[in-house]
């Protein structure tokens, strides 16, 4: 169920595969027609549209580099033109490096971290704000910014640098939400903890997995689960807020 007024149609950053994949499904479940957005894993974009499109919903996969400002423009007109307008938009690619202490970090990692995890964030959350608020012309409806568990615990000696760069989205939500309230936009922040994607280092689930309170990483869905329930009318006094979804952690 969405907001009386709320167009149905989603936009998710890097949603061909992990938890975008997975929200893409779950928007398309709860009636949302969805905007796929991939940088470079096309298959797995198809795939994810077809899966929405069994579900009975409208859904196109869209190329695009959130990393470059234009791209963005791009990729909200396009879904705009061929699916309508806006209504919610899940702010969800990121990136990781490989391990490492702060000390060893170069301006090269740390510029490509921020740049699409952080700056891109901010260019994807404005670039929403103008499809969407009323002061723009726009029906209102959710930005969801896909956050981490890392902005809070920091991440030592792996990636302290993502784990600002997420900490960075969390102030975004938060600055957001207070600055669009009136303008019929909620802007919401879900911190996944360990989830079983492809963005860890090959065994880093295998040796973390069961190290949060519940046992075990969690998966894809369940964070979802979350997504769409913040973008449902159920959600309707929610705004501002970030959400942990990390097994206790
Ligand atoms: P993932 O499986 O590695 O998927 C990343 C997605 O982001 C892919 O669809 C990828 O597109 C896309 N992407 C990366 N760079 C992009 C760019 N420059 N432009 C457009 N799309 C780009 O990662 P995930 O685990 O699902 O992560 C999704 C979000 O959750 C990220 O923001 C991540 O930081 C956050 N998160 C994940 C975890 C976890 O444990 N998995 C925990 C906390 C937070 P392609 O498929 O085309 O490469």
């Amino acid at each position: 169920m969405t907001e009386i007024g709320v167009r149905r149609v989603a936009l998710i950053t890097g949603g061909g595969r992990g938890i975008g994949a997975a929200a893409a499904v779950a928007l398309a479940a709860g009636g949302w027609d969805v905007g796929v957005n991939y940088r470079v894993r096309v298959d797995d974009a198809r795939r994810v549209v077809k899966a929405c499109e069994e579900l009975g919903r409208r859904a196109i996969a869209v190329n695009a580099d959130v990393a470059e400002a234009d791209q963005i423009e791009r990729l909200f007109d396009t879904v705009t033109a061929e699916l309508g307008p806006i209504g919610a938009v899940i702010n969800n690619a990121g990136v990781v490096s490989p391990a490492g202490r702060v000390a060893e970090y170069d301006a090269a990692r740390l510029e490509r971290v921020f740049r699409i995890n952080s700056i891109s964030a901010f260019l994807v959350a404005g670039a929403a704000v103008r499809r969407m608020s009323t002061a723009y012309g726009g029906s209102g409806g959710v930005l969801i910014n896909v956050s981490s568990r890392a902005a809070v615990l920091g991440s030592a000696n792996e990636y302290v640098d993502y784990a600002a760069s997420k900490a960075a989205v969390d102030a975004l939500t938060t600055g957001l939400a207070n600055e669009v309230a009136k303008e019929g936009v909620r802007v919401l922040g879900v911190r996944p903890g360990l989830i079983e994607t492809e963005i860890h280092e090959s065994g880093r689930l295998d040796r973390l997995g069961a190290t949060p309170p519940l046992g075990r990483p969690g998966k894809p869905e369940e964070v979802a689960a979350l997504i769409a329930f913040l973008v449902s009318d159920g959600a309707s006094y929610m705004t501002g807020s970030t959400v942990d979804v990390a097994g206790g952690r």
